[in-house]
């Protein structure tokens, strides 16, 4: 990722030529890749004309199965026949011992702690194992759309944290992808909606699929998406109502319980598809063994309320989360296969009072919005010329204020092109130049933050400190040039500098800059804390010593003086530790012996004043 721009100087995309992006929903069962063709997102097919691809891997000695065919080998061949590999990314050896009784493969911890999974062709990693599903993917793309892919999107839910991601990263890197943005699946399903283009607002994005269910509030500011919570079921979905259906059949039919695997597969068949009938049909008639009977779909209804209910508890929860009201959702996204229960849309436009959106077909959504992304992303523009930009900041951009602290301007995540001004006042009296120190960072302290740029405004009139107001304006346009302009009100002095910063950051210093942000953040509410009080004291002192040098003598008795004296001391004295509440305690002490002084030479200024002379004249 270059720092402040989409594409690298050089590599903007020529006119006429499509950068060929795609997006990628590298799913726990199913996998999909989507394009933008003739502006419009939709997924690829394979030659077959499949557009979902299961997430199975089969090993064999010599060659490497992918899809349909090797899922269906994973009950004849379960130790090289590898499903829901996504549930292994980015743990350790460790983690999925703790998994270890539900899965049937041979695992072996490799020196990096990573699980490798022993099969015929030797020890495969998750990574592994995930860069075979995208390199049919990949593969797949460049045949459908006759050239080499510039990169792509790839999906990842919301709650992977940095090992899962870096993980899924690896994988493509594998695959021979470039990754141009991990992006998260509700935020996905959302832009595949077209939502990022409203100005803000709360969506709520229900994901039910066939063994998991995941709620995510995300919250939309300038067309950017912020994950407010995330929240589900790692096992609940559409098993779980097959499950449902095939106890009925048991009940119903009179059945044993206790039946065999492959009667127990055909009894899970006969059930999901009943569920999957009754989609679209009042009532199915099911046919197991010799045994017959009907089921209504309010007869399914009421057997999958518990776990719609389970379902809605943790939407509410989210919600809760959040602090916010459910009316306060301004849209609701249903994606995975579940959602096209009709009892789930029902209860899930009950909960949240409105229609949730349902048009696009859940399987394909996450796949079709990361391929909005990545084509935006790529470079191409849309809707005949105009550029969209989803581009944010990675780190926050700001200038240094007194007591060497970073005063941020704007935002990390602020969505490029964007301006903002902030007002900064002189420190001294009589200050005729400021130094502009432009930053770029998330922590307090300019120490911790990386330098961009330096310039001076000159020429501001001599005025009392803190009167000079000087505008500073940051403006990052649609290329990632930053500039940075400074403009005294009164007077209207201005200076300004253009940074660009394209060398950039990789992504890795930015990920550890982002890291220590938050790891530190607390000390650093303390640095900043203390260099705040550090200077206060500071103009608090200068204040006083150039009062005592104009005035002390006329306005002041040789008892006050030494009182003022003794509480500048021991001010002094403590500027040299690092006690910050005792620094602000001291500053407020001194300021209150210095009370009565200043009303007295405030009370003589005026005199003077009133006498005939000029306050210019006075102040000096
Ligand atoms: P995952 O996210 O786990 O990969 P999917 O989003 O592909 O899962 O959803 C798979 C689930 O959706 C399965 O339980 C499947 O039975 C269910 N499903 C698919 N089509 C329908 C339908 N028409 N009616 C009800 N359930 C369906
Ligand atoms: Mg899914």
């Amino acid at each position: 990722m270059a720092l402040l721009q989409i594409a690298e100087p050089g590599q903007a995309p020529k006119p006429h030529q499509r950068r060929l992006a795609v997006g990628i929903d590298l799913g726990t069962t199913n996998s999909l890749v989507a394009a933008l063709r003739s502006g419009i997102s939709e997924p690829l097919p394979d030659a077959n004309g499949q557009v979902i691809l299961p997430s199975a891997v089969r090993y064999h000695a010599e060659r490497v199965e992918v899809g349909q065919s090797a899922k269906d080998a994973a009950a004849t061949d379960p130790l090289n026949t590898i499903i829901s590999v996504k549930r292994l990314m980015g743990r350790g050896i460790s983690d999925v011992k703790h998994l270890g009784g539900q899965l049937p493969y041979r695992f072996t911890g490799g020196e990096s702690h990573m699980p490798f999974i022993e099969t015929v062709q030797g020890p495969k990693s998750p990574v592994e194992v995930s860069a075979d599903i995208l390199k049919v993917l990949r593969q797949r793309a460049e045949e459908t759309l006759g050239g080499e892919l510039v990169g792509a999107v790839i999906t990842v839910p919301a709650y992977f944290d940095d090992a899962q991601r870096q993980a899924t990263k690896d994988a493509a890197k594998l695959a021979g992808l470039t990754v141009l943005r991990l992006l998260n699946e509700p935020t996905a399903a959302a832009v595949a909606y077209g939502l990022d283009q409203n100005a803000e607002g709360v969506v709520a994005i229900y994901d039910l699929g066939g063994g998991t269910f995941d709620i995510s509030i995300l919250r939309l500011t300038g067309g950017v998406f912020e994950v407010m919570a995330t929240g589900g079921d790692s096992a609940l979905g559409g098993d779980d109502f097959d499950h449902a259906i095939a106890t009925w059949i048991i009940a119903e039919a009179g059945l044993s319980d206790d039946l065999d695997p492959a009667a127990q597969r055909r009894l899970m068949q006969t059930a999901c598809a009943a569920k999957e009938s009754l989609t679209d049909a009042d009532s199915v008639e099911v046919v197991h063994g010799d045994w017959q009977g009907l089921l209504t779909r309010a007869a399914f209804d009421a057997l999958i309320e518990p776990m719609i209910a389970r379902s809605l508890k943790a939407c509410r929860r989210a919600v809760r989360d959040c602090g916010i009201e459910l009316d306060e959702v301004e849209a609701v996204v249903m994606v995975g296969g579940s959602t096209r229960v009709p009892r789930v849309r029902e209860a899930v436009a009950e909960l949240f009072g409105r229609q949730p959106l349902t048009e696009i077909d859940p399987d394909q959504v996450v796949a079709i919005g990361a391929a909005i992304q990545a084509d935006t992303l790529a470079g191409n523009k849309r809707d005949g010329g105009e550029l969209l930009l989803l581009d944010v900041i990675p780190l926050s951009l700001g200038l240094e204020t007194m007591g060497g602290l970073m005063e941020k301007v704007i935002p990390r995540n602020t969505t490029i092109p964007v301006a903002r001004a902030q007002e900064f006042t002189t420190y001294k009296d009589g200050q005729s130049a400021m130094m502009i120190h432009v930053l770029q960072g998330e922590r307090e302290l300019i120490s911790d933050c990386r330098s961009l740029a330096r310039f001076d405004l000159r020429g501001i009139p001599a005025m009392v400190a803190g009167a000079a107001k000087i505008r500073v304006t940051f403006q990052v346009d649609a290329d990632g040039l930053l500039s940075v302009s400074a403009r005294e009100l009164a007077s209207g002095v201005e200076s300004s500098i253009q940074v660009k910063p394209s060398y950039g950051l990789t992504d890795g210093e930015i990920t550890r800059m982002l890291k220590d942000s938050f790891q530190y953040a607390s000390d650093d509410m303390v640095a900043r804390a203390l260099r705040e009080q550090q200077v206060d004291a500071q103009r608090l002192l200068e204040a006083v010593e150039g009062a005592l040098q104009a005035d002390g003598e006329r306005l002041l008795d040789a008892e006050e003086r030494m009182v003022i004296d003794l509480q500048m001391e021991e001010l002094r004295e403590l500027m040299k530790g690092n006690d910050g509440p005792a620094i602000e305690q001291q500053t407020k002490r001194l300021s209150q012996v210095t009370d009565a002084f200043a009303a007295r030479r405030l009370d003589s200024t005026v005199k003077a004043a009133l006498s005939g002379r000029n306050l210019n004249e006075i102040e000096e």
